[in-house]
């Protein structure tokens, strides 16, 4: 016979806040990237095609892909107003590159009927580097990363155009024709990079992610 492992009682851990449950708004773009990354940083990451899928996360991810594309399927997917709805009831939310767009309050070159979410109070410029720089990688350091800086890949990008008084500014672009430019902020628990960490490999910004969902 095995012997039992020394069982922590069950009551005294909360299984959603060690292992949250973090859905993926699965409609178009990067989804399975965003999965694997979560998965590996100790969530539960689930698909969010719906709303009732939508009522069941501890927060979600908007990935990277194409925002209007992304805007119209929420819209189509009626789950515009109820991600709205969540946003404004505190969920915690982390949305990279088109996600980040979705997750403004003002977007600047997008499309007239493009919808956003208004997570954080931020004007965001859509495919900001223009055609020259419209895709590139770089070392970037990022507030609350100490070990190290974090190796961030744009495509086809956004930057922050104005952050609002109670955004944090986590990470700017250090050198080249955008230096300065913003491109990662937290605005209370919703994050947003402009690039993607879901492609390279360091799960650091997802873990900090999910440390954070962990602490909401
Ligand atoms: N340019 C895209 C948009 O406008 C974003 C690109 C990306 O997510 N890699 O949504």
């Amino acid at each position: 016979m095995n012997a039992s492992p020394v069982a922590v009682p069950v009551a005294d851990v909360a299984p959603s806040a060690s292992t949250p449950t973090i859905g993926v708004l699965a409609l178009q773009g990067d989804v399975r990237e965003h999965v694997a990354a979560l998965a590996h940083c100790g969530a539960e990451p689930v698909l969010v095609r719906r709303a009732a899928e939508l009522d069941r996360v501890d927060a979600l991810v908007l990935p990277g892909g194409e925002s209007t594309t992304i805007s119209k399927l929420l819209d189509v997917f009626d789950l515009l107003e109820p991600v709205r709805a969540r946003l404004r009831d505190g969920l915690p939310a982390y949305g990279s590159c088109a996600g980040m767009i979705l997750l403004a309050s003002e977007v600047l070159d997008t499309r007239v009927d493009a919808e956003h979410l208004s997570g954080i109070d931020m004007t965001v410029r859509r495919n900001a580097f223009g055609r020259q720089v419209d895709s590139f990688e770089t070392d970037l350091a990022f507030a609350g990363l100490d070990d190290g800086p974090v190796r961030a890949v744009f495509i086809r990008a956004p930057w922050v155009e104005r952050a609002g008084p109670d955004v944090e500014v986590l990470a700017t672009v250090p050198d080249g024709p955008a230096a300065g430019r913003i491109v990662a902020v937290r605005q209370g628990n919703v994050i947003a990079t402009s690039f993607h960490p879901e492609v390279t490999g360091d799960l650091r910004v997802h873990r900090l992610f999910v440390d954070l969902v962990r602490a909401a």
